[in-house]
């Protein structure tokens, strides 16, 4: 459960209360079911959670644009199941983009049955050639006619092969680098556009690549204006990155949570762990570790909330020192766990598999230190 005790001040009464809905709902309904056993099994699983989200209302959050109530949820289902996070997550990617940028027409024909759960969104902006320096996205969309004609390739793209939308950024001008990016909104069944296959994970996390080969979309596919699709962009992932961090809070709170257990459980030279100063060290640097992530997620998240319009820094500072906390949380519970630490299956395995791409995704730790230097240097 996110410690509402400790980022109170960042928070409204309805989120204290969402934070427990979110934690019983986790807990009872999310974190029983079993790990999928591979990838194949991973997507079945992802979209049977997308539909229990949908059907329980689990997604308003992101629809409200509530970042505070889209960190608590994250924070929740991280604990549970990293997979749970996953879907809810990338759900808020691929709708965010809509919520900002999308026409009356858009966000008529596609929020309903995203937020049902019955549409499934990915964000496709990756390239093999553009990863952290998007603006160099060689994926094209020329006019012809009244239409766009797509053409390139995406990767590393989270719910390819599994969407139902993709959110695609494409250039529109190459002459004018990031202001000629622009953003559509493509149907998966669209003619042109592939899933090419799976990209696998050590993780259970769908994960894969799109080709876009002459994918004539209409107008309307056109989400914002032309050549705007880069700062849509950039708006989204600024406003989400605190949810990651989130994530990332709930990952470092299972570990600690299954170290704590372990600790007290677990008897060696005749006392239990929890007795030994050197294993005290580790569970109070981890517990205050994690005090101090949720401070910098919850504070990010309350000040976009408030009304500020960009939460660059702040966002990136979270971002970049919850993850890389969650990282040498998740490694020290496998170190206090030991060799039961290590085996298939074992919760904090799990987690190790799992929180390593939080570091790397919508933005690695270095991106986010330079994002952060820029700003104290501007
Ligand atoms: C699990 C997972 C899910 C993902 N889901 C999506 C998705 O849904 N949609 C999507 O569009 N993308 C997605 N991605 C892609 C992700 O956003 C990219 O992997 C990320 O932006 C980094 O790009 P890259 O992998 O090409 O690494 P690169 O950009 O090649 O970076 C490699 C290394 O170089 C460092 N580096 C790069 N530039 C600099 C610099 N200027 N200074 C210092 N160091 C630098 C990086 O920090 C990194 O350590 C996902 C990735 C993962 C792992």
């Amino acid at each position: 459960m996110p410690d509402t005790r400790l980022i109170r001040t960042f928070l409204e009464p309805e989120h204290i209360a969402l934070a427990e809905r979110a934690t019983a709902f986790a807990t009872s309904k999310i974190g029983k079911r079993p790990a999928p056993a591979d990838d194949a099994a991973a997507r079945k699983e992802a979209r049977a959670l997308l539909g229990l989200f949908g059907s329980g209302g689990w997604l308003q959050p992101v629809f409200d644009l509530d970042a505070r109530a889209c960190s608590l949820m994250r924070d929740a289902l991280a604990e549970a199941s990293p997979l749970a996070d996953a879907v809810f997550a990338l759900q808020g990617l691929g709708t965010t983009p809509i919520l900002l940028g999308g026409s009356a027409a858009q966000k008529e024909r596609w929020l309903g049955p995203i937020a049902q759960g019955r549409v499934m969104t990915a964000f496709a902006m990756t390239e093999p050639e553009a990863g952290s320096d998007v603006s160099g996205i060689a994926t094209t969309a020329r006019r012809e006619g009244s239409s766009f004609v797509l053409d390139g390739v995406k990767t590393l793209i989270s719910n390819a092969g599994i969407a139902d939308l993709y959110v695609v950024f494409a250039s529109t001008d190459r002459t004018k680098g990031s202001k000629g990016i622009s953003c559509f909104l493509v149907a998966a069944d669209t003619p042109g556009l592939r899933f090419t296959g799976p990209q696998v994970l050590s993780a259970p996390h769908p994960l894969g690549e799109i080709a876009l080969e002459s994918c004539r979309v209409t107008p309307d596919a056109l989400l914002g204006a032309e050549g705007r699709g880069y700062a849509l962009g950039l708006a989204t992932l600024d406003r989400l990155r605190p949810t990651v961090a989130a994530a990332a809070c709930g990952m470092a709170a299972r570990a600690l949570s299954e170290s704590l257990a372990h600790a007290k459980e677990r008897r060696q030279f005749g006392k239990p762990l929890a007795e030994f100063q050197l294993v005290q060290q580790k569970l109070a640097r981890m517990a205050t570790d994690l005090a101090a992530a949720r401070l910098l997620t919850y504070r990010a998240a309350y000040e976009k909330d408030k009304g500020q319009e960009r939460i660059t820094a702040e966002a990136a500072m979270a971002k970049s020192f919850a993850t890389e906390m969650a990282q040498r949380a998740v490694d020290d519970a496998v170190q206090l766990i030991g060799g039961r630490g290590v085996l298939a299956d074992h919760p904090v395995e799990r987690l190790y598999r799992a929180v390593r791409a939080l570091r790397i995704y919508e933005g690695t730790t270095e991106i986010q230190q330079l994002i952060i230097a820029g700003e104290l240097l501007k």
